[in-house]
């Protein structure tokens, strides 16, 4: 039997690539960033690509044209959700941030959707959110959050998506991290050629709108 190909759990790519230019040596969950970028994503059919509907926390417009009956027509549509999230670093208004997460949270507390979760300078908050609504897999990217709020998300059966800059600082961060941490981690591989980049900052920066 052959072995399961790498995975990288969390990656932004442009949907407007063609299907030859998505090819991977490995298995891609790629985060869409708004409602519009993931209506145009979720039509593909690409054999190594699932994509997520997402709303991204940093993105204002997104944010603002964010609707919870069309967040809910598109997951419909897909295995994935994200990203989505928090942000406390960023000027969007964190008032619009929780609707739209709360709105998401909703929606995937009725449909059983692994969701990639951003959490920056939020961990609390977000930890606070998920406990209201609960869904079926949560995946929390970069996670930077406390010993405690770790274990709490463990508790509410959260996965941690690590990339190779988490992986690099590891020996430091396990002897911060609650060792359950590590024993729910699932890479974010990063594929570095194009049009694929490196998750490690979150963001595409070939995507036009970026
Ligand atoms: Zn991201």
């Amino acid at each position: 039997m052959n072995a399961l190909p790498p995975l990288d759990a969390h990656a932004h790519l442009n949907p407007a690539r063609t299907a030859a230019e998505l090819e991977a040596p490995c298995a891609i969950l790629a985060m869409t960033l708004s409602l519009d970028e993931a209506s145009f994503a979720v039509g593909r059919h690409d054999p190594a690509v699932a994509w997520g509907v997402g709303c991204h926390p940093r993105k204002l417009r997104a944010q603002q044209a964010f609707d919870e009956e069309r967040f809910r027509r598109l997951v419909e549509q897909t295995a994935i959700a994200g990203e989505i999230g928090l942000d406390t670093g960023c000027r969007v208004p964190l008032d619009l941030q929780l609707r739209t997460f709360r709105q998401a949270l909703a929606v995937l507390t009725g449909l059983p959707r692994l969701v990639s979760i951003h959490s920056y300078q939020a961990t609390g908050l977000m930890i606070e959110e998920l406990r209201r609504q609960p869904v079926a897999v949560p995946v929390l990217h970069w996670w930077t959050g406390t010993a405690q709020e770790t274990r709490e998300a463990v508790a509410l059966g959260c996965y941690f998506s690590v990339h190779s800059a988490a992986r690099a600082t590891a020996s430091s961060a396990r002897r911060s991290r609650p060792s359950e941490c590590w024993s729910r981690a699932i890479t974010a591989t990063p594929i570095h050629r194009p049009p694929f980049r490196a998750a490690s900052s979150g963001w595409s920066t070939w995507w036009p709108n970026n």
